[in-house]
């Protein structure tokens, strides 16, 4: 069952509690050049980032947040909420640039990173009053490349002087969620509400960063203090390894109902778009049911029973249909927009799991294996309806399926 942690509001977007879980993303362009940034934050949008995040970094990028604001109100995106990504210096610049400030939704902290010794409580304050002033929350994101290191040498001490001492890799963990944990803590003395609040302990290796945040949710459910969680594999890798690791943790986590935002952090290559990121965190959200962005189109991998390559074709075409018409059904049947993305869509290689997996799906095909009759048959809603035939199969399928579409959405 999913954690009952507070509800965050961000800009217009509901984090926590029975809220859906929130896709979000981070631009990696130079947020002092407000255009190429905008532009970013548009695509992200466009690709169904929910929350974007930016760095805000230095004097030249935090003047230039109200005008990537404003940039993106004059396209029609007044509704994207910004998120201000702040270390070392974000006491400073959200001091310097009042504007800036009041601009953004969020700002995101990280306690490791916001000064040393007596430093660190007073320009962490200072950001928790401006947050306050502006009735901004924060997210205290701590992050294990820069984990607080007065916190981290405090309890390794303290774990050097027990009998049976923990790990380091334990106390490490521990240190993570006592970072986050005080940090909150800490941010309620001064006045933010718990409802302002959101945390994250990501870690970049699967196995750890799980720990973490079952630790998190175990020590906040003692507490009975349920802040809202975001979670991250940080510094997940490139392509598929950042994918499938980021899944795997983040995947077990959600199964527990731990987190109410996420982001798959990918490393970006020459050829792959920033967007990649988000397409992951949809695709594991409505891979797990817990979110529906587009019909799921259901496919066998193929096997020698059938024409391997007519069957990827199929499969292939049957998915690009869906992706360029979907923006389409959405305006036309937009009443029915919810119910286009639970459609259930197979596309199956032969009649070993072809008909069964049809009858689970709302509109299916099987294609013949080798030595089975050259025919296809198309269920609806489980029965089924006709066979199609030749050369033309998906044309007539992908036309059977828009007709579907028109008679129960429209
Ligand atoms: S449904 Fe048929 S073609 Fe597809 S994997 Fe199973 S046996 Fe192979």
């Amino acid at each position: 069952m999913r954690l009952n942690t507070s509800t965050v509001l961000v800009g217009g977007m509901k984090i926590g509690g029975k809220n859906p879980i929130v896709v979000q993303s981070m631009t990696n362009t130079d947020t002092a050049d407000a255009k190429s940034t905008a532009k970013q934050i548009i695509e992200l949008a466009d690709a169904g980032s929910e929350i974007v995040r930016m760095t805000v970094n230095t004097n030249l990028a935090a003047p230039k947040v109200p005008e990537i604001r404003k940039i993106l109100d004059a396209k029609g995106y007044e509704k994207i909420p910004l998120i201000g990504d702040f270390h070392f210096n974000g006491h400073t610049l959200l001091e310097d640039f009042p504007e800036m400030a009041k601009t953004l939704d969020k700002y995101r902290i990280n306690p490791g990173n916001v000064g040393y010794g007596d430093k660190h409580d007073y320009n962490f304050s200072t950001i928790i009053r401006i947050a306050i002033e502006n009735d901004k929350p924060v997210r205290i994101g701590v992050n294990w490349g820069s984990l607080d290191q007065d916190l981290l040498t405090e309890m390794m001490n303290k774990n050097s002087k027990l009998i049976k001492p923990k790990s380091d890799k334990e106390v490490i963990i521990n240190a993570m969620v006592e970072s986050a944990l005080r940090s909150a803590t800490l941010a309620e003395k001064i006045g933010l509400s718990q409802n302002k609040i959101i945390l994250s302990v990501k870690m970049s290796i699967v196995q750890d960063m799980i720990k973490a945040y079952e630790l998190l949710a175990e020590k906040m459910l003692k507490n009975k203090h349920l802040y809202a969680l975001h979670l991250g594999l940080t510094e997940a890798g490139v392509g598929m390894q950042g994918i499938v690791s980021s899944s795997a943790a983040l995947g077990i986590l959600l199964q527990q109902g731990i987190g109410d935002t996420i982001r798959i952090s990918l490393t970006p290559t020459p050829t792959q778009p920033r967007t990649r990121e988000v397409e992951a965190c949809k695709t594991l959200l409505q891979s797990m049911g817990l979110r529906h962005f587009k019909p799921q189109v259901t496919s066998c991998p193929g096997c020698g029973r059938t024409d391997s390559h007519f069957f990827q074709e199929l499969a292939e075409e049957v998915n690009s249909h869906i992706t360029k018409i979907l923006p389409i059904w959405q305006k036309k049947y937009s009443k029915n927009a919810d119910k286009i993305a639970e459609l259930k869509i197979a596309v199956m290689g032969c009649v070993v799991n072809g008909p069964g997996e049809s009858k689970h799906a709302d509109i299916a095909i099987s294609l013949p294996g080798r030595m089975e009759k050259p025919v296809a048959p198309v269920y609806i809603k489980g029965k089924f309806v006709k066979s199609l035939q030749g050369k033309k199969i998906p044309q007539q399928f992908i036309q059977l399926l828009e007709d579907f579409v028109e008679e129960n959405f429209n």
